[in-house]
């Protein structure tokens, strides 16, 4: 079994990232705007933007108390639309329940869109188009599976969770790289057997769902979800000690897609589209 190792491939894409933006006419810089104090959004915040300075692209914190009008989060996001100097825009979900998330995700700028969760983008992914921006957590999932050159062609891969963040993009990337995908769900029925049939198993839940003895041998198995277990212990959706010993490969939690999430966005964050 070949562990996959994210906080690996993470600071070599960082790397990358951090040449392609030396050698750019214009500094990127992103805004990260946060709605409310949620701790757990705030270390992301906090993430995203060390990730940022570590990488040369300027980033700025626009922060907001968690009853902000839905009127002037939108007039905020259509400011930085039309500002020549602001190349990425991410909204940090999740939001405070009056604010309509599709509506915030759907006024910014498809061109700075940087977390690729705008309809455009969605849409041209959907429709075989090159999005402006690919989702960073299935876009960071590949550039995995790419560094350990994991074929997905002709492979039958199976996504758990089709939120529109992971498991839809996931699966549309998946088909593009021509794998046969099969899409699962809280209504799925006999998802061990569905699992048994795969040879690229991706969760993306947030409970423990893979505890199949039975993953296919060899098969590569990556484990997106992330949580605290009743311990306060950091963990995924797979039981790890069950069924690493099937696989070929395997993400652990932490350490597999939360850094490549990272370092995906960072990716995303440098182009400049102006
Ligand atoms: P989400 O919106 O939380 O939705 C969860 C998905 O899991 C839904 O599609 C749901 O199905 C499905 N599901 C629930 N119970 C199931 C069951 N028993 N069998 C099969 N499917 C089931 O999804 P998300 O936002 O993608 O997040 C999922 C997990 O990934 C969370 O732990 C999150 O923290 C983590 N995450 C990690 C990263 C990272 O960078 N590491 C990035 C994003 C998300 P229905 O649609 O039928 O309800």
């Amino acid at each position: 079994m070949i562990l996959l190792d994210g906080k690996k491939v993470s600071e070599k894409i960082l790397n990358d990232v951090k040449g392609r933006v030396l050698h750019q006419v214009k500094i990127p810089h992103l805004v990260v705007v946060l709605v409310g104090d949620d701790s757990a959004s705030r270390v992301y915040v906090n993430n995203k933007k060390k990730a940022a300075e570590k990488v040369g692209i300027k980033s700025s914190v626009i922060e907001f108390s968690s009853d902000i009008s839905e009127d002037t989060l939108l007039k905020k996001i259509n400011e930085l639309n039309n500002d020549s100097e602001v190349t990425g825009i991410l909204v940090q979900l999740p939001l405070p329940n009056h604010i309509d998330k599709n509506k915030v995700v759907t006024a910014i700028s498809p061109l700075k869109d940087v977390d690729g969760f705008h309809p455009e983008n969605q849409g041209k992914l959907l429709i075989g188009m090159e999005p402006y921006f690919y989702p960073a957590t299935p876009q960071g999932i590949l550039m995995l599976l790419d560094e350990y050159s994991i074929p997905l062609e002709c492979k039958n891969a199976v996504v758990i969770g089709r939120s529109n963040i992971v498991g839809k993009p996931m699966a549309q990337m998946l088909l593009k790289r021509n794998a046969t995908v099969t899409m699962c769900h809280s209504y799925t029925q006999n998802l061990d057997e569905i699992i048994k049939t795969a040879d690229v198993v991706i969760s993306a839940v947030g409970k423990k769902i893979v505890r199949c003895k039975m993953v296919k041998k060899n098969s590569v198995v990556v484990d997106v979800g992330i949580y605290r277990d009743i311990n306060g212990k950091l963990t995924g959706d797979v039981d790890f000690d069950i069924v690493s010993p099937s696989c070929g490969f395997i993400s652990p939690v932490p350490g597999g897609v939360g850094p490549m999430t990272i370092a995906s966005l960072m990716y995303n964050a440098s182009k400049v589209y102006m």
